[in-house]
């Protein structure tokens, strides 16, 4: 997994707005938790507007609605807003999934 990196692995903590960080081990990428705190809140793709963080969930598994991969990625909910922010390892950036 990427809490213990193989030397050859790369990973990186300037995506996804810092909520997670990117990793890339055993050919694979994935997405983790980050070993820092995490933002409160991210700005709202089509507003700006900061929307607040109410839960984070990373290397679940799941099918990017993007890039139709199957990949360990990670989930943002909200607590004022009902879409669900999926950091996808392949496309490494949050895709935005409209709410219940
Ligand atoms: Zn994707």
């Amino acid at each position: 997994m990427c809490y213990h990196p193989p030397p050859m692995g790369e990973t990186r903590s300037d995506l996804y707005h810092g909520v997670f960080e990117w990793c890339l081990s055993g050919g694979s990428a994935a997405v983790s938790p980050r070993t820092v705190p995490p933002p409160v809140s991210i700005p709202d793709p089509l507003t700006g507007r900061k929307l607040h963080i109410s839960t984070i969930q990373a290397g679940t598994p799941a099918i990017c609605p993007v890039c139709s991969c199957h990949a360990r990625g990670g989930f943002v909910s909200f607590e004022d807003d009902l879409r669900i922010a999926y950091a996808c390892p392949t496309c490494k950036e949050l895709v935005w999934i409209r709410g219940a």
